[in-house]
């Protein structure tokens, strides 16, 4: 097979997502979605809104922009939706990092920034979280660079809080501060009500998880008037309609039912800890997250046998190859009875290792 691939990728390195497997069916608690369905009230708008396939959808999406601004307290300039959260952080990576402004970002983290990095050709200033997975703020202060941070972090799940964040925001001024809040509808804290005092502040958040959208991939990016300004000029350079119209039509009817996915974060949360407990009590470690995932390893078993073995009994969870969390396996979480049988699975693979 030729290969036709221009020389300036030729090295590139392309991000592996989770696995999606379309041929048996497995508990999956691999890639992060929730495990609840889409609200009625959205289901009855995608169906209404397909009745219009054969008109483009609004590039401005404009009356989503206005269902969300109030909700985050913004006004709908300070808003732009994107083609899942993903679109936000390639678009950012494109407009505000360069050769001569690298973009710094800790070393375990979201899998896609190094390659929204490369594919860019962008420097990239990897900074390594402690020995414990936590992030030292100071490291990111003053530094004159792009920055993103992912809170809650992925894999990890833990947190920083946003006082240190507004400590990043101050000392680099004249750069762009990404804070990527893909899981924050868990428990962690929003940095959206800095965007006021800050015009370099980037937040990213996305319908993928607390609001059973993955699969219509709708994301937000909040920032102030001049960042949406730069983004959109890449946008509209690339591709104006880049959400279609039954995904707008269902982002309105979320934000419309917002008690429901309230509720069922709260759920995913009472079970996350739950599951941490049980986990515990078989002899896990468990990093404490904030997200709809927890991230475990057992001195019993490898995070890539522990992986495997429960495949094979019918659960997908996620394991990365990276040296430094090698031991880990991340694990979605999902309503009560998929918790039961991930427990019961692991309990058996334990015994069947003579633990
Ligand atoms: N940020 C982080 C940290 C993630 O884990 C993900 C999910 N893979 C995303 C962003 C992108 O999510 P989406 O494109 O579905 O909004």
């Amino acid at each position: 097979m030729r290969s036709f691939m221009s020389e300036k990728y030729a090295t590139l390195e392309a991000y592996t997502p989770g696995e999606q497997p379309q041929d048996m069916q497995y508990v999956k608690l691999n890639t992060n979605e929730s495990p609840f369905p889409p609200s009625d009230k959205v289901l009855e708008a995608v169906a209404e809104e397909a009745e219009k396939l054969n008109l483009y959808c609004d590039p401005e999406c404009k009356a989503l922009r206005e269902e969300l601004a109030p909700i985050f307290g913004v006004n709908p300039e300070n808003i732009l939706p994107v083609n899942g959260s993903d679109e936000a952080l390639y678009l950012a990576f494109a407009a505000f990092a360069d050769a001569n402004t690298p973009v710094a970002y800790p070393n375990i983290s979201y899998g896609f920034y190094p390659v929204y990095a490369a594919v860019n050709h962008l420097p990239s200033h990897v900074i390594p979280l402690k020995g414990d997975f936590s992030l030292d703020y100071r490291e990111y202060c003053g530094l004159n660079e792009m920055i993103v941070i992912a809170n809650p972090n992925a894999p990890t799940g833990m947190t920083i809080p946003v006082s240190e964040i507004e400590e990043i925001l101050k000392s680099n001024p004249n750069n762009v501060v990404l804070i990527d809040e893909a899981y924050v509808a868990f428990g962690g804290e929003s940095c959206v009500p800095l965007i006021e005092k800050y015009d370099n502040l980037l937040v990213c958040q996305t319908f993928s998880k607390s609001h059973s959208m993955a699969g219509a991939r709708l994301g937000v990016a909040i920032a102030s008037e001049g960042i949406i300004r730069d983004m959109n000029t890449l946008k509209y350079s690339i591709n104006p309609y880049n959400i279609n119209r039954m995904t707008q039509r269902a982002g309105i009817a979320a934000a419309q039912t917002s008690r429901y996915y309230l509720d069922n974060c709260k759920v995913i949360v009472e079970n996350r800890e739950y599951t941490t407990l049980k986990l515990k009590e078989m002899g896990f470690e468990v990093l404490p997250s904030k997200a709809n995932f927890i991230f475990a390893k057992s001195s019993a078993i490898s995070g890539q046998e522990y992986y495997a073995k429960l495949k094979s009994e019918g659960v997908l969870v996620r394991h990365f190859k990276k040296p430094e969390i090698e031991d880990f396996c991340r694990i979605t979480i999902g309503t009560r009875e998929q918790m039961d049988v991930l427990l019961e699975k692991t309990a058996k693979i334990l015994s069947e290792k003579g633990c």
